[in-house]
């Protein structure tokens, strides 16, 4: 017997989970993270799984870190209800709904359904690539934060989306938001300021924060300063902040 379709409103997803957010602006604040399956980039320092599976992890209770799995694809009713219970028994703990993958805007058209939903629940954080401004536009009702990327394509080893990164920051520049560049040693001058540009451009109250890549052959802290200045030249507000999950040991 065939499985019965999908329904459109459900999702593939990776994890839910309760954490620190661990990158930013935001770093420190408690987020509920919902992880959606699938990227449409293949970045060459990507460390996340994002292949979808039959099951979806889910935490057992808010913050430690067991894990159940239940079956993909997820329905909006389960994510009330296991966002409903977390809330309930930890009132006031969290800052945010974070959306991350992957990349969370692949699933715009179950988005439309879920957030007017989940948004009464949390305010809405969306963690993307910043390539897909198409599903931006279709969503920015509900989203109250955004951090996204800007690629560089010697960083990523991939082509790059200038014109995609551009019109995405016009569209998410009057949220809440940031900008991130992940950085190393191999990372392109020329592409690094013409980032700082557009971003400065485009979203002006987003600050422009510089990460570096975690594992990667990193700056040392003069070049991250002697970078830092340089940038000020090209955004009004550059910010050094790397990653703080594997410092914390957080998911
Ligand atoms: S956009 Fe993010 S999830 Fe997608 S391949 Fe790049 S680093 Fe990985």
């Amino acid at each position: 017997m065939p499985a019965p379709p999908t329904p459109a409103t459900d999702a593939n997803l990776l994890e839910i989970f309760s954490s620190i957010q661990g990158e930013g602006p935001w770093l420190g604040r408690r987020q509920i993270f919902i992880r959606f399956a699938g990227c449409n980039r293949a970045c060459a320092y990507c460390d996340t799984p994002v292949d979808a599976q039959n099951f979806c992890r889910l935490e057992t209770v808010p913050g430690h870190g067991v894990f159940e799995k239940i079956p993909n694809p997820v329905s909006l009713s389960v994510i009330k209800t296991m966002l409903g219970q977390w809330l309930e028994s930890l009132p006031g703990a969290h800052h945010s709904l974070s959306l991350t993958g992957g990349e969370p805007l692949l699933s715009w058209r179950i988005l439309c359904h879920w957030l007017p939903e989940l948004r009464s629940l949390l305010p809405i954080y969306l963690e993307t690539n910043g390539t897909l401004p198409q599903a931006m536009e279709k969503l920015l009702p509900w989203i109250d934060y955004v951090a996204t990327d800007i690629k560089l394509p010697s960083m990523t080893k991939e082509a790059a989306m200038w014109e995609e990164h551009g019109e995405f920051l016009r569209l998410a520049g009057n949220r809440e938001g940031c900008v991130k560049i992940v950085i190393d040693r191999r990372a392109d001058g020329e592409e690094i300021r013409r980032a700082a540009r557009l971003g400065a451009a485009r979203a002006p109250r987003f600050p422009l924060i510089l990460q570096p890549r975690t594992g990667g052959e990193p700056f040392s802290a003069a070049e991250l300063l002697d970078l830092q200045g340089k940038l000020a030249a090209d955004h009004p507000d550059v910010r050094v902040i790397p990653q703080m999950h594997p410092v914390m040991g957080l998911l």
